[in-house]
């Protein structure tokens, strides 16, 4: 399973859909500081772990600029696709931690190898999930609307399998989704965006 979305070129690049049609609707609001028009102001980023599925639209963080002098603020778009400043797409920070509690030791070490993670790094991300995201936002909106209620000892994975997805490819974008509002601090509105199975 893991295997089909370390190689899925094409999945990435509808993740990258996602994002520029949240960028979209981030722009289309202009600066939410001041009203003033948005420009394109995008990071360079370098994505660890998965280069040879990834298309050049991972080299960039999609971001925006207030374009008033007097502003000039910044506005991030939350993104299906870089978590905050992790290093690590956000796809390998989901299904890692989903997979790690069923891995042997020989697959762990093949995973670690393959993705070229830190070996420090898959502690942290479980930490990550049961400190940070239980207390964002983001989860305190959604969590209400799982009965019974998602175990958080067992965050992402018991998400992942709880999301209404026509399949995995399908939760997977439902949960980075959900967790997009994480990955920015200048930008805090509500999304309107829909991932549409069909398209995918
Ligand atoms: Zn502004």
């Amino acid at each position: 399973m893991c295997q089909a979305f370390f190689n899925d070129a094409r999945f990435y690049q509808f993740l990258f859909q996602i994002d520029q049609a949240i960028a979209t609707e981030v722009q289309s609001g202009g600066c939410p500081h001041c009203g003033g028009v948005l420009h394109s102001a995008a990071y360079p980023r370098k994505p660890r772990g998965l280069q040879s599925a990834l298309d050049g639209s991972y080299a960039r963080r999609l971001s925006f600029c207030c374009a008033r002098q007097e502003c000039r603020r910044r506005s991030t778009p939350p993104s299906v696709r870089f978590l905050g400043r992790k290093v690590y797409l956000g796809v390998i920070v989901v299904l890692v931690g989903a997979l790690e509690q069923g891995l042997t030791p020989m697959r762990r070490k093949q995973l670690i190898e393959q993705l070229d993670l830190w070996p420090q790094t898959i502690a942290r991300w479980r930490q990550w999930w049961r400190e940070i995201f239980v207390a964002n936002r983001c989860w305190q909106a959604a969590r209400g609307e799982f009965m019974p209620p998602v175990a958080i000892g067992q965050l992402p994975g018991a998400l992942l399998g709880r999301l209404n997805g026509v399949d995995l490819r399908h939760r997977l974008c439902l949960l980075l989704r959900l967790v997009a509002p994480i990955t920015t601090t200048s930008w805090s509105g509500s999304l309107r965006v829909r991932i549409d199975p069909q398209k995918m």
